[in-house]
């Protein structure tokens, strides 16, 4: 593993120097091959799996390691905790990939840190392996995300609400700087920090800023706001197109790289209803599918606030330059997303057609109670499947015959259509109830069977594997009892 650190570079404000804590019987549960390959792990160092789980779980650091906990702040559920942290999380170091990307490796689950706060610094092995399938499952889908690397059992319990098997999940990200990071240094005060954030933020994630001659520094401060929207655009939308909720979307789990991060009470929806939430303890659904946009503008807003004292000494000023990008995110998010819905109809373009034709859709999706990801995966399929074309045109009515004219109206063949929308419509997504087994299996019997061919299957969500179909069954309660939980 060739380590090249940058962040541990910086000075002391921006993290603890600290190293995981021992554990009893690591054991490796789950190593992501495909992952390490590229992140060009050298075939000695993955052979063997005893020290692989010394490796990550954080027993034996590996050579070029140089742990850290990082420093952050946060708005949880809209009020601001001015320190957060990696409480139980320690950045390994970064590696590059083949293409030169760099990538941090960061153990959670390792121990108390000085972030800690009440908590034990543990990761209960649910939650783990809950993260590796769901980020696996996301970046097969096209969705820009942090990945696993490994789940190493510790042999150890975590206390819950009763005694779990504990684990160490290794995170692979672009980087784990978060809006909070950025909040974290602004409410201190703290503004030579907050240049140095802002200045390695920029090189590290948008070089086309660092190197623009034509940008003084005030410009570079804006253009970075303006890039890490444009990335939570692209992200909120593509969660939207996969019926992803997050279901957490503080500040300090807004990755300023434009990745998913903290899958905790993550999951998909089911029955289309913008209202959906999982989470519980998302009472008032802060958090719900179709309130992630607003969400990722409110975010959006908070860096920017960071980030004033950094664009103009006066704080009027500042202002005045950085809400026109604020206010224009509703904007530029309703336009991707209209373009992200005509993609799921087969239109490549979006106009006032394919949004309404869209929008009658969802609205009819949710009074009949019908399936997003089902919904989508067999108008693709029907584009080639008389039998199928006549089941939805019984199903949707209308509505049917109208999408099949708008498609014809505008010279879009049946097969140029079903290519489009079998790039943009998933098949197979991780149910919750799938998940949830498998998660059952991992606490009880410290295994699974089917975990290989959920992964595989997941890792196809366009194509029809042999596979697929014992994945795709919808859950018997539509999810209507179904609860996810935070910090577990
Ligand atoms: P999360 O909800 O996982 O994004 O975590 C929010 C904050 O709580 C972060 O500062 C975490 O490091 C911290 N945290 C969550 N769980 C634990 C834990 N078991 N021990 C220590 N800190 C934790
Ligand atoms: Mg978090
Ligand atoms: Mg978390």
């Amino acid at each position: 593993m060739k380590f090249s650190n940058t962040y541990s570079q910086l000075d002391g404000a921006f993290y603890q120097r600290i190293s995981p804590e021992q554990v009893s019987r690591p054991q490796l549960l789950l190593w992501n091959d495909e992952l390490a390959g590229w992140l060009q792990l050298t075939e000695e160092f993955c052979r063997d799996r005893a020290l692989l789980a010394q490796y990550f779980s954080g027993n034996r650091l590996p050579d070029g390691a140089d742990p850290i906990a990082l420093a952050y702040a946060g708005h949880q559920f809209g009020s601001f905790n001015p320190q957060l942290g990696d409480g139980r999380a320690h950045l390994l170091g970064e590696v590059l990939s083949g293409n030169g990307q760099r990538y941090d490796i960061q153990l959670k689950g390792s121990g108390q840190t000085l972030f800690s706060r009440q908590g034990d610094g543990k990761c209960a092995l649910g939650p783990a392996v809950r993260e590796y399938i769901m980020s696996e499952a996301m970046f097969a889908l096209g969705v820009p995300t942090s990945r696993c690397l490994a789940v190493v059992a510790t042999g150890e319990p975590v206390f819950r609400e009763t005694a779990k098997p504990g684990a160490v999940v290794t995170r692979v990200a672009a980087s784990h700087i978060r809006v909070g990071t950025f909040e974290y240094f602004a409410a201190r005060g703290d503004l030579g920090s907050l240049k140095t954030l802002a200045d390695f933020t920029i090189s590290r994630h948008f070089p086309d800023i660092a190197g623009n001659p034509e940008l003084d520094n005030e410009e570079k401060i804006l253009h970075l706001l303006q890039a890490v929207i444009n990335k939570q655009i692209s992200l909120i939308v593509s969660w939207l197109r996969v019926g992803f909720i997050h279901g957490v979307m503080n500040t300090d789990n807004t990755a300023i790289s434009g990745e998913t991060i903290d899958f905790g009470p993550c999951a998909m929806m089911g029955i289309y209803h913008p209202g959906t939430v999982f989470s519980s303890i998302d009472t008032r659904g802060r958090y719900a599918f179709g309130n992630q946009a607003a969400i990722g503008q409110w975010n959006m807003a908070r860096l920017a606030e960071a980030l004033l004292p950094l664009i103009d000494a006066v704080p009027e000023k500042a202002v005045a330059r950085a809400e026109p990008l604020i206010r224009q995110f509703s904007r530029d998010f309703d336009l991707a997303y209209r373009q992200m819905l005509a993609n799921k109809l087969g239109m490549a373009t979006a106009d006032e057609q394919s949004t309404a034709l869209a929008n009658g859709l969802l609205t009819q999706m949710q009074e009949q109670e019908l399936d997003y990801t089902q919904t989508f995966a067999r108008l693709t399929l029907s584009l080639k499947d008389a039998g199928l074309t006549q089941q939805l045109g019984q199903e949707l009515g209308p509505w049917y015959d109208s999408w099949r004219t708008l498609l014809a109206d505008n010279a879009i063949t049946p097969a140029r259509a079903k290519s489009l929308m079998a790039q943009n419509n998933p098949q197979v997504i991780p149910r919750n109830h799938h998940v949830e087994a498998i998660l059952q299996d991992y606490e009880q019997n410290g295994g699974s069977d089917s975990i290989n061919d959920f992964l595989t299957v997941l890792r196809s969500p366009y194509r029809l594997l042999p596979q697929t179909e014992k994945f795709q069954d919808l859950p018997a309660d539509g999810d209507r009892h179904y609860r996810t939980f935070c910090g577990t």
